[in-house]
């Protein structure tokens, strides 16, 4: 009867808690948070400061005893008291009591696969804490997924490939569990860090992580290089037989994607310690990210190899999906398709996938609950 009462005037919630970007979907609503997971913290008293969108606002621009934090790392808490902070200022900003013996709501929330039992729990722990009444894990390929609307619940397979900022999560979904997964510590952050190593040995500049975000978005590509060397064969071989015309025809339409682009890079040069401006290609931060991109690319590679045969086949006529802010890389989508012979297709609105898909279950936990992790083997928390 309880239980009755409660599932109707509960306010259900879905919380995609991501390295770079959580967000919030209130069952009945929608997405009523999109912020970064970001804290600042002042150093000297512990306090903690502001929490997302102010938080970010504040990095750079405070005393150097304020600091901005991201509590979690590749995915996972580590910071968990700050962590907890952050849920419950999500929770409260999401979920307004419409009465006051309303109960708490209960949370879907996202993890990426692989995580340990430790990592989960601590997911689990933090979020109750945090007020909720009652605590669903999903991990976020199969969130993913179904925000992505594929019919995970199917005999057939789905392969999804989730760009995140601290990993990558490439799975292999059918009847609405994970068949394989991996869980890639490589993935947009990396990508910046990439750049900033890159302008250190190359140029001798030291650029901050806005920098280096900025450039990847703006000019970044996954696919030039391989164009370039695509270009430089089709050179050779058009020498070689003069007039080919198909090789002419190939050299246009790779020379439309790989078309010069420069943007200027600030930073503080390393050997005079003074501010410089540089003006950076696209072909560098490709370069850049090159080695990067070409192990997110093996480990999808490698899933493929393990996928069995059927799977295989659904896969192949379906396509891979692609999800994450990091999937939004210039020409990651014809990189893949060229590197795997798969179709690939970014999903509509990528950004919000997790959540959208996790706010599915919330609008529906007993219909949907099998596609929710078993928390049976977890401890009930203290
Ligand atoms: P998480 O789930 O880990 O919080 P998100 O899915 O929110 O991550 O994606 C954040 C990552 O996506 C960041 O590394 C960000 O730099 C990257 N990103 C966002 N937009 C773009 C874009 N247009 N091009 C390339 N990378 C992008
Ligand atoms: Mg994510």
């Amino acid at each position: 009867m309880l239980n009755k009462l409660f599932k109707t005037f509960s306010q259900d919630l879905a919380i995609d808690l991501g390295t770079a970007n959580s967000l919030v979907y209130v069952k009945g609503q929608g997405i009523v948070i999109s912020e970064p997971s970001v804290v600042a913290i002042n150093q000297r008293t512990g306090r903690l400061l502001a929490i997302g969108n102010e938080a970010k606002k504040m990095v750079g621009r405070t005393p150097a005893h304020i600091v901005a934090t991201r509590p979690l790392v590749q995915g996972v808490i580590s910071d968990f008291e700050v962590a907890e902070q952050m849920l419950r200022y999500f929770i409260e900003k999401a979920y307004k009591k419409r009465f006051i013996l309303a109960p708490r709501p209960r949370v879907v929330i996202g993890i990426p696969c692989g995580v340990t039992e430790v990592e989960k729990k601590a997911v689990r722990d933090a979020t109750m804490n945090a007020g909720a009444r009652d605590v669903y894990l999903i991990e976020q390929p199969v969130a993913a997924a179904l925000g992505a609307q594929l019919q995970i619940q199917e005999a057939g397979g789905n392969f999804i490939v989730d760009v995140g900022g601290g990993t990558t999560e490439i799975a292999v979904i059918s009847l609405g569990g994970l068949v394989i997964s991996k869980s890639l510590r490589i993935a947009g952050d990396r990508l910046n860090e990439d750049i900033i190593n890159f302008s250190r040995e190359e140029c001798k500049l030291l650029i901050g992580e806005r920098t280096a975000e900025e450039l990847k978005i703006r000019i970044g590509s996954a696919h030039i290089l391989n164009q370039l060397n695509e270009e430089a064969r089709v050179r050779v071989d058009k020498n070689k037989t003069n007039k080919d015309k198909t090789n002419k025809d190939k050299k246009q339409s790779s020379a439309k994607i790989s078309e010069k682009l420069e943007m200027p890079m600030r930073g503080r040069n390393l050997i005079t310690g003074l501010p410089e401006e540089i003006i950076i290609s696209n072909y560098d931060i490709s370069k850049a990210m090159e080695k990067s991109i070409k192990q997110i690319i093996g480990n999808i590679k490698a899933t493929i190899e393990e996928t069995p045969p059927e799977l295989l086949a659904d896969i192949m006529s379906n396509g891979i999906y692609l999800a994450g802010g990091g999937s939004l890389i210039k020409n990651l989508d014809i990189l893949i398709n060229k590197e795997t012979k798969i179709p690939c297709k970014i999903i509509d609105d990528p950004l919000t996938a997790v959540v959208r898909g996790a706010g599915m279950v919330s609008e529906d936990i007993d219909e949907l609950s099998n596609v929710l992790l078993n928390m049976e083997d977890l401890e009930p928390p203290k």
